[in-house]
């Protein structure tokens, strides 16, 4: 297999284009389609400031390096969501990153603001833990950019990401988020900061790719909430089309956002407003994660008052009542 480009030994195919590369020409590339996407969609400028979240994984690490590479101004931001030792070898990792080049690392961390980490708020509220997840980073995302100034958040999310989230909007008609799924999200609301995916251009297998060329180390694990997703079955589904027809990823997302996106639109009319206690925007009066988190810390108020009384009480109150509440895998749910 030969470069297209200088016709030296190509390292990296990339069917869905017809076209081969060599490491060099395979950067180039890859620089490319960010650059189209970040240009073609508005996505920001090189005087923005951008919060890039980086979660430890080739993604969001790789976003991060072309951003720097680029020239743009970044700082990346990662979270801590307490998912025990998995949260934190990501941290390593992307601390690692940035401190070999030099770059500006936030780092939030759940467990040490709010008492307990993400599984914790799920089995508190009843919410399945990727949602608690999901949840928590949306809200901090915003939270930070918004507090430290930034002009757009950037996420790692990918060509077959999006296409394995389309394909489950579109298999279960989810016409809500169909309308709301796009690489650009607009601020529509002064405490809702804009979101970008400049990735939205690069297969999976391309960013792995980049990472490795670039030297990047990754966390090469998947969450281990993830088990079983079905976002993880779709794309598997996606894998399967796009081997015996490349290109239906591209087709599939591209086309949606070509022609599928302008049917269903129109659809998407919440209106926003602060929510009363900590001003972000929502829908709701009280925003869901002030929700979730008020009633998590609810449920350890519960359950530490229960600890403290005498042992014959607390007998009364149930299996759980003397076990520390805080964050720990073993406090089940009492729903
Ligand atoms: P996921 O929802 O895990 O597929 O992640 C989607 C994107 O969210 C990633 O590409 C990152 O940009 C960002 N992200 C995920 N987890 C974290 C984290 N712990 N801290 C910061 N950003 C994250
Ligand atoms: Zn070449
Ligand atoms: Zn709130």
């Amino acid at each position: 297999m030969r470069c297209q480009k200088c016709k030296g030994t190509a390292s990296v195919e990339v069917r869905r284009h017809h076209a081969a590369f060599c490491n060099d020409h395979f950067v180039e590339f890859f620089d490319r389609q960010v650059e189209r996407a970040i240009e073609g969609e508005g996505m920001f400028t090189r005087e923005d400031r951008v919060l890039v979240v980086v979660s430890g994984g080739k993604d969001s690490l790789a976003l991060w390096d072309v951003l720097l590479r680029l020239g743009y101004r970044t700082s990346g931001l990662y979270i801590n969501l307490g998912i025990g030792e998995y949260s934190q070898a990501s941290q390593r990792k992307a601390e690692a990153y940035a401190t070999g080049r030099a770059a500006d690392l936030l780092i939030a961390d759940i467990p040490l603001e709010f008492g307990m980490g993400v599984e914790a708020f799920a089995r508190a509220t009843g919410r399945a833990s990727c949602s608690a997840c999901g949840l928590s980073k949306r809200y901090l995302f915003n939270k930070v950019a918004l507090d430290r100034g930034f002009a757009v958040v950037a996420t790692g999310h990918n060509l077959d990401d999006e296409a394995a989230v389309l394909l489950g909007n579109v298999l279960h008609w989810q016409t809500e988020y169909l309308a709301r799924q796009a690489p650009v999200l607009p601020s529509t609301h002064p405490a809702l900061v804009k979101k970008v995916k400049p990735l939205y251009r690069i297969a999976e297998r391309e960013a792995a790719a980049y990472a490795i060329i670039r030297g990047i180390d990754y966390i090469v694990e998947e969450c281990p909430n993830s088990v079983g997703a079905k976002s993880l079955l779709y794309k598997e589904a996606l894998n399967l089309l796009e081997q015996a027809a490349p290109g239906t990823k591209q087709s599939l997302y591209w086309g949606f956002l070509d022609r599928g996106r302008a049917l269903v639109g129109a659809l998407d009319d919440h209106e926003l407003r602060g929510c009363r206690y900590c001003g972000q925007a929502t829908t709701a009066e009280v925003c869901a994660f002030c929700r979730m988190t008020e009633r998590a810390a609810e449920r350890m108020r519960v359950r530490r008052a229960a600890a403290e009384r005498p042992a014959s009480d607390a007998a009364d109150a149930g299996p759980e009542a003397g076990q520390h509440a805080v964050s720990g895998r073993s406090a089940a749910s009492t729903r």
